[in-house]
């Protein structure tokens, strides 16, 4: 019993200790904000359909000013933003899920992930979500994901990992035809992407990333679909297109959404 108590407490000093953004290496730059979302009812408001915790986001992740750009909460808030509002800015209820991906994929992801937690990570990944254990579910967002992706990939991410907390794993970079990347989070193709005990069936997380971003690069609104933002999205989309499916799903997509063959 006492050992398991010690074990208990080791594991907590590490979590604290791996929640202080003074300990990781980034330079925190600024971007704009997307849209007008620096007010305390809209913070709130995503703060608790996310399950932030204070304890996962001071220490310099950005708990005391979620409106700074420069720091994880604000850089994550300004994706949350994106990937709420880019079918537009108007009221829709948590469970509208009518439409395509763009229009219901916030709703989605509010729905599904537990927690979101900010952490240094350890370079190798943009986030990670536990899903499936009884007691403590939760996506964790790490510095690459802050950092190395913009608005729109972070947006994007925040969708892959919400599918991966409806207990949808990637299915992918198995048997005699692995994906291009190699990487565990390949799915088996565009519209197969899930496996595990009591997993949905169909589209899997890189599925749901790529498209969205397809759909954002077609229809994004005026405020988040800048001319930028799309070819930003269009770019990511043809990167998990191409390297992201064991079976080649044989397009890309042109800045006007058309459909390019490519094989
Ligand atoms: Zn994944």
């Amino acid at each position: 019993m006492k050992s398991l108590v010690l074990i208990a407490s080791l594991a907590l000093a590490c979590l604290l200790n791996h929640a202080t953004a003074a300990s990781c290496s980034a330079a925190m730059v600024s971007e704009p904000r997307v849209g007008s979302w620096c007010n305390q009812t809209w913070v709130n408001y995503f703060w608790n359909a996310y399950d932030f915790d204070k304890a996962d986001w001071d220490n310099g992740f950005g708990f005391d000013n979620a409106c700074d750009t420069s720091r994880p909460l604000g850089r994550t808030m300004n994706a949350i933003y994106v990937l709420n509002y880019a079918d537009g800015p108007g009221s829709k209820s948590r469970d509208d899920y009518s439409g395509s991906i763009l229009h219901w994929g916030g709703n989605y992801s509010m729905r599904e992930i537990d927690e979101l937690d900010a952490r240094c990570g350890d370079g190798s990944k943009r986030a990670y979500t536990r899903w499936g254990v009884a007691i403590d579910n939760y996506t964790q967002l790490y510095l690459p994901f802050f950092y190395n992706e913009n608005v729109v990939e972070r947006a994007a991410t925040l969708l892959h990992e919400s599918r991966h907390a409806d207990w949808c794993g990637h299915n992918g970079n198995d048997g005699s035809n692995r994906c291009p990347s190699r990487s565990e989070s390949c799915d088996e193709s565009f519209t197969d992407g899930c496996s595990g005990i009591g997993s949905p069936s169909g589209r899997g997380a890189s599925g749901y990333q790529a498209l969205w971003l397809w759909w954002f690069t077609v229809s994004a609104d005026g405020i988040t679909g800048t001319s930028v933002r799309k070819a930003f999205a269009r770019d990511e989309a043809n990167r998990v297109l191409s390297t992201m499916f064991d079976v080649n799903p044989c397009f890309q997509i042109a800045s006007n959404g058309a459909t390019i063959s490519t094989c």
